[in-house]
């Protein structure tokens, strides 16, 4: 048996681990923000169907340019931010949203590059870094994990990345990124300014989207993915709005044919049903802010989390807290910020046994 450090693998990749949420079979799984509720079951059938069919066209190669399916995105964020205006060629689409950001890197990033994230945020941005050879640089947030336009703008003059990452809402905070803030990061690089939008869904109802951005600002990146509000984790679907041109970037990298048929159909079809799928959405937040509300009789507060999730502080030791609760079959996350831990809004029986859970760990400060 060797290891790895005994094989030749790149220097940038040494010492390095891989992205590690623990995978464990639990009653109540909150750890990893995903969609607690579901594909209802008239969606799944439709889902089901549209695979049905494509299968029958299985022993050829699917449509490299998902053509249907960019449709259905640009119609659905047209839907959500109206006057966004996008065309199917500002549309793109990968394995996730976390295969984007690869493609993103693989284009504009690499050997001499560099990208500016702002942590405590997604570890994927930095390990994806990695994984094609560009520099992370570290950027400060101000207090509560907030990123105002006067420090975006200092940032960038201190650094001077290639791209600007903002994640918004960021995970792990919740933390909301103004539109100014997105707008002044526009102004202050000439690179590019990726938005990370995984959590858009979740925000108050009538936020805008940086999608509004997009009119005449062809360096600006907005990513989302299927995998929260429309609760497909498992099916791989993320996508991104750009200019054409970025898009153009994106195939010289991409595998061809690197969305499957199967996972075209299930995405359009999960997508004609989306009023049904975001008015679970609101289900979702409902929970989300009754956590916050009822961490205080118990000792901890809240950050104001505009995602489906909530960072709370107060712990004592947060390990030993995280511990207490997995005992009780209830896995939350443990991200390594001091005094803090990271739960998901479940179902409401879900968010009431994490809740009562927490109550019986005794873990407060
Ligand atoms: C969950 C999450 C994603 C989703 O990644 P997929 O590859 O689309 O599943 C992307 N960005 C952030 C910040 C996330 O938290």
């Amino acid at each position: 048996m060797t290891s790895l450090d005994d094989l030749p693998i790149r220097d940038n990749l040494r010492g390095l681990s891989p992205y590690g949420a623990p995978q464990k079979h639990v009653r109540v799984a909150l750890n990893v923000n995903e969609n607690t509720h579901g594909v209802p079951a008239d969606v799944a059938d439709d889902i089901v169907a549209s695979i049905a069919a494509a299968i029958s066209q299985i022993h050829r190669y699917p449509d490299r340019e998902f053509t249907e399916l960019r449709e259905s995105l640009a119609g659905y964020l047209n839907e959500e931010s109206a006057g966004a205006g996008l065309s199917a060629e500002q549309l793109w689409a990968a394995n996730g949203s976390n295969e984007v950001i690869q493609q993103i890197l693989q284009a504009f990033g690499g050997p001499g590059r560099s990208i500016l994230g702002f942590p405590p945020t997604y570890s994927m941005h930095s390990i994806i870094a990695s994984g094609t050879d560009t520099a992370y640089i570290t950027g400060q947030r101000d207090a509560e994990y907030r990123i105002s336009p006067e420090t975006v703008v200092r940032e960038i003059a201190r650094t001077e990345p290639d791209i600007v990452f903002l994640c918004a809402p960021n995970n792990p905070t919740g933390t909301p990124v103004g539109l100014d803030t997105i707008e002044a990061a526009y102004d202050a690089t000439r690179g590019l300014v990726f938005v990370d939008e995984a959590y858009a869904e979740f925000m108050p109802t009538g936020t805008p989207s940086a999608v509004t951005l997009l009119p005449g600002r062809e360096r600006l990146l907005v990513s989302r993915t299927m995998s929260k509000a429309f609760a497909f984790a498992g099916a791989r679907v993320g996508y991104l709005a750009a200019d054409p041109a970025v898009i153009d970037a994106l195939r010289l990298v991409r595998l061809p044919y690197h969305l499957s048929a199967l996972t075209q159909a299930a995405a359009v079809a999960a997508l004609r049903h989306s009023a049904e799928m975001l008015a679970r959405v609101d289900e979702i937040k409902e929970q989300r802010d009754r956590i916050i509300a009822e961490l205080p009789a118990l000792g901890y507060s809240g950050w104001e989390s505009h995602a489906n999730f909530v960072l709370f502080g107060g712990l004592k030791d947060p390990h030993a807290t995280w511990q207490r609760l997995l005992d009780e079959d209830v896995l939350i996350r443990d991200l390594g910020i001091p005094g803090t831990l990271r739960v998901t809004a479940g179902t409401e029986e879900e968010t009431t046994a994490f809740l009562d859970a927490l109550a019986r760990a005794d873990g407060a400060e």
